[in-house]
């Protein structure tokens, strides 16, 4: 079941998929002609039926992951579909997904974007293309200044992530808000979490949260503690998310990922 909304000329369209006790929530997003991101293609019927109804004449991918491109390869044979130059290659492969992955949003099949420039034109609106690694290379955010958005794709989702998945990077999301938090934005278009009017407090708190959870890392690993030591002391509970995903999503990957990357000057008390 997907629920359509539309305010301030944005239309944002709510997709759920439920499997082993887990339920998350996807949106997409339609401005002037321009459909952002193509939903898991768990949720393709339902998906396709609303889309028949809007109207949009490109898709921009925020990112290559199969929820948000799982249905990439079917609306991409009449609509023009662009993601960033690093995603280009990954969207053409059949993803090797995990069984969990394949199993909760659907497989994707490959397709073949073009790459985005620096800018992208709608009827009333432009945007800026802003480059935002760390959830995955070809992340990218989207800023409409002038009337102060971001459809910041998986850039956010929520505040206090306690586990992160295994191809994610801390120092690189923190490096990606900090590069969007230096533009003009107060509404936040998020990809799991949905419209949110203060998306720049929210976005600033996630930020002040991870470089928290940097400096607390890193100052346990100067102190010659294990990363599994550090992962006990710092995330002690467990999600049924780590099970279901095999441990692809864990704690775990928080502390590598910045153990990995330290450097005397990140070790900052914020
Ligand atoms: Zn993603």
């Amino acid at each position: 079941m997907l629920t359509v909304t539309n305010k301030d000329d944005v239309t944002a369209i709510k997709g759920s998929v439920k499997r082993g006790g887990i339920s998350m929530s996807v949106y997409l997003y339609i401005v002037d002609e321009l459909l952002i991101d193509t939903g898991p293609a768990r949720l393709q019927r339902e998906l396709a039926s609303q889309l028949e109804k809007q109207h949009y004449n490109k898709i921009i991918l925020t990112h290559h992951h199969e929820d948000h491109t799982g249905n990439a390869h079917s609306l991409s044979k009449g609509v023009p579909i662009y993601s960033h130059a690093t995603g280009i290659e990954l969207c053409k492969q059949q993803p090797k997904l995990p069984f969990y992955r394949k199993v909760f949003w659907g497989n994707r099949k490959p397709f073949s974007p073009m790459p985005l420039g620096h800018q992208v034109r709608t009827e009333h609106c432009t945007f800026d293309v802003i480059h935002t690694p760390g959830h995955a290379p070809d992340h990218v955010a989207l800023l409409e200044k002038d009337k102060g958005w971001l459809f910041s794709g998986d850039l956010y989702v929520m505040s206090k992530p306690k586990s992160i998945f295994a191809f994610e990077s801390i120092p690189d999301i923190i490096d990606s808000i900090e590069k969007v938090m230096q533009c003009d934005f107060e509404t936040m278009y998020c990809s799991h979490s949905g419209v949110l009017p203060n998306g720049r407090v929210r976005l600033e708190e996630k930020l002040t949260y991870l470089k928290a959870v940097q400096y607390d890392v890193l100052s346990k690993h100067h102190e010659g503690k294990s990363a599994s030591i550090i992962q006990k002391e710092l995330f002690p509970s467990a999600h049924p998310l780590h099970y279901f995903s095999l441990f692809e999503n864990s704690p775990k990957h928080i502390v590598t990922s910045i153990i990995t990357r330290s450097s005397p000057q990140s070790c900052k008390k914020v």
